[in-house]
Order: C-alpha cells, then sequence, then structure tokens
C-alpha cells in the first residue's frame, strides 16, 4: 500500500492522518497515512529513512517547513516565493516540493466562505511563514490593495517590496494603520497560539468585514473575540484552511480532488 505521512514536532495533535485517511475512504484510494515525530535537527534523516522505506510523500509541519525547503531537489516557484514547503512527493530518486497553505487559504476564504478577493481590500497581518505564503496566491486573486501588517515593521515593508511584481501591496506597521478599514481581515500571526491579541485597533473592521483567525480548534481567540466586539458578522478560524490545504497535497499525490465540506464540518469547533 502506498505510504505518506506529517512529519513535524510535536506532532501528537496532528489532525492530518484523520483528514487524509477519510479522503482516502471517500474516494477509493488505497493508501496508509501515519504521523512521524522527528527531533529537532532530525528533519532530513527522518525524510530519508521515509523515503527509502517506500514513503510516497510528507505533509510537513512546524518546525520543519525551512528544512524541507532545503531538502528539496524541485520546488514550484509558489514554494519558492513562501521560503517554506508544506508537502514533499517522492518520485524516481527526486524530492519535488510545494506549499499549499496559502492557496488553501485564498479556497476557504473565497469558495467556503464565499469572499471573492477581486476588488476587495484585504488586510493580512503577520509577517512569519503563513503570511508569506498567503502573498502571492492573495495578489493573483487581484484585490484592490493587500495591506501586510506587521509587528516588526521592517519586515512587512520588505515582504512588500519583494512581492510588488505580483500586485498592489503595501507594508506597514500596525501604527501606520490609521483607522483605515477592511473587508477581509486575516490574523496570520502566532498571537493566538499564547492567547495574545496582535496591536490592531478596532477600525480595521466594518460590520460585513470578515475576520480570518488562522488558528483553529481554540474557539474565539482574543482577535475574534475583538472582531466580534467591534460588530463583525462574519467570523471563520483557519479549519477551512488545514482541509483544503490537505485536499490540495491529495491532488498533487493521487490525482484525485476529495471532497472537503464533509472533512470541513466534522472538525469545526462552534466559535464561542
Ligand atoms: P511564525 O512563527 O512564522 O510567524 C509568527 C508571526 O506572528 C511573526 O510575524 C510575528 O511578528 C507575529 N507575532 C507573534 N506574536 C505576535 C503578537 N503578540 N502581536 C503581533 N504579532 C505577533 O508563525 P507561522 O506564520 O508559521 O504561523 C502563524 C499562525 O498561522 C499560527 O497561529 C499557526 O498555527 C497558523 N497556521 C495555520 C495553518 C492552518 O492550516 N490553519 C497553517 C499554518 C499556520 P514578528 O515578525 O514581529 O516577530
Amino acid at each position: 500500500m502506498d505510504r505518506y505521512a506529517v512529519i513535524g514536532s510535536p506532532i501528537g495533535h496532528t489532525k492530518s492522518p484523520l483528514i487524509h485517511t477519510a479522503f482516502a475512504k471517500n474516494s477509493g484510494q488505497a493508501l496508509e497515512y501515519t504521523a512521524l515525530e522527528a527531533p529537532l535537527g532530525g528533519f532530513a534523516a527522518a525524510a530519508t529513512a521515509f523515503r527509502e522505506a517506500g514513503g510516497r510523500g510528507m505533509n510537513v509541519t512546524a518546525p520543519f517547513k525551512l528544512d524541507a525547503f532545503a531538502y528539496a531537489t524541485d520546488l514550484t516557484d509558489r514554494a519558492h516565493l513562501a521560503g517554506a514547503v508544506n508537502a514533499l512527493k517522492f518520485e524516481g530518486g527526486k524530492v519535488y516540493a510545494d506549499n499549499f497553505d496559502g492557496v488553501g487559504l485564498l479556497r476557504d476564504v473565497e469558495q467556503n466562505l464565499g469572499r471573492l478577493m477581486c476588488g476587495k481590500r484585504v488586510l493580512l497581518m503577520g509577517g512569519g511563514g503563513a503570511a508569506r505564503g498567503a502573498l502571492q496566491p492573495f495578489l493573483a486573486a487581484q484585490p484592490a490593495e493587500l495591506v501586510l501588517v506587521n509587528r516588526t515593521a521592517e519586515k512587512a515593508q520588505a515582504l512588500a517590496a519583494q512581492f510588488a511584481p505580483y500586485g498592489n501591496i503595501v507594508g506597514l506597521g500596525y501604527a501606520d494603520l490609521d483607522h483605515r478599514s477592511f473587508d477581509i481581515v486575516v490574523n496570520a500571526t502566532s498571537a493566538s497560539l499564547r492567547s495574545e491579541l496582535p496591536p490592531v485597533h478596532t477600525d480595521v473592521f466594518r460590520p460585513d468585514s470578515l475576520a480570518y483567525e488562522l488558528a483553529y480548534g481554540k474557539g474565539l481567540t482574543p482577535f475574534l473575540r475583538l472582531a466580534q466586539g467591534a460588530g463583525v458578522g462574519r467570523l471563520a478560524d483557519g479549519v477551512g484552511m488545514l482541509v483544503e490545504q490537505a485536499a490540495k497535497a491529495f491532488f498533487w499525490w493521487r490525482g484525485v480532488r476529495p471532497d472537503t465540506r464533509p472533512m470541513i464540518a466534522q472538525l469545526t469547533v462552534p466559535l464561542t
């Protein structure tokens, strides 16, 4: 049976085996999908051992997305631009690498939540791997303006300069937001993982905004609570992104596009 795995450290919390096993069952694909924990600094050895044992592909999660980038022999443009890899495919001695986080996020926002970015004002908060992976897919969706805001403003400015050839993007610090409001506000910082709130003002929200939190399974994070308190009617967490990026990887490996809706419904935790 074809073998796949998700690799990370720690990995106990992962939903990927559940998601991919359900995708396989529902699409009639015979495969085995497991979780693999590797020690810090041990990514390459673990990935090589998995390949040599017949592994066909891997999802890669924290903290190994940069290690996977270095391990790849063939990177897609998207992975190259993201500077990180979240999926590997082992074929004929090659290690193909892609990054589906950003396109998974975009698909969740546009297809599942029904908020097309074209012509809209979009605020993306954060300057780490997840934000970086979203930049090119977001710009390809042609928002009127994409504002990237980060605690370390220089990082946002540098990323905006790098991605300027792909669309209308500006990089700012939070203090520079200056009462601007947005149609779509995405929290791609890691603040919620520590129950912290990025230093964003409620002015960024309008009642018809979408407030999207990348962290998932945490209920109402401080960011979502802020949005709710500001009267925002549509709140979402990152469970749809998680399932959609998994579906993209599954399609890349197996050539079959799984139905994501049952899995999103199964994993969704009420935002209360
Ligand atoms: P990184 O560690 O790469 O980046 C974290 C970013 O958050 C940095 O830019 C940092 O700013 C910023 N930050 C951290 N704390 C604060 C704070 N208190 N206030 C303001 N900014 C802050 O993390 P990732 O990009 O990998 O992950 C970001 C989030 O996305 C996490 O919650 C993660 O769980 C989630 N995620 C969800 C996925 C999904 O499928 N739903 C997939 C991948 C990630 P600075 O640069 O100034 O240090």
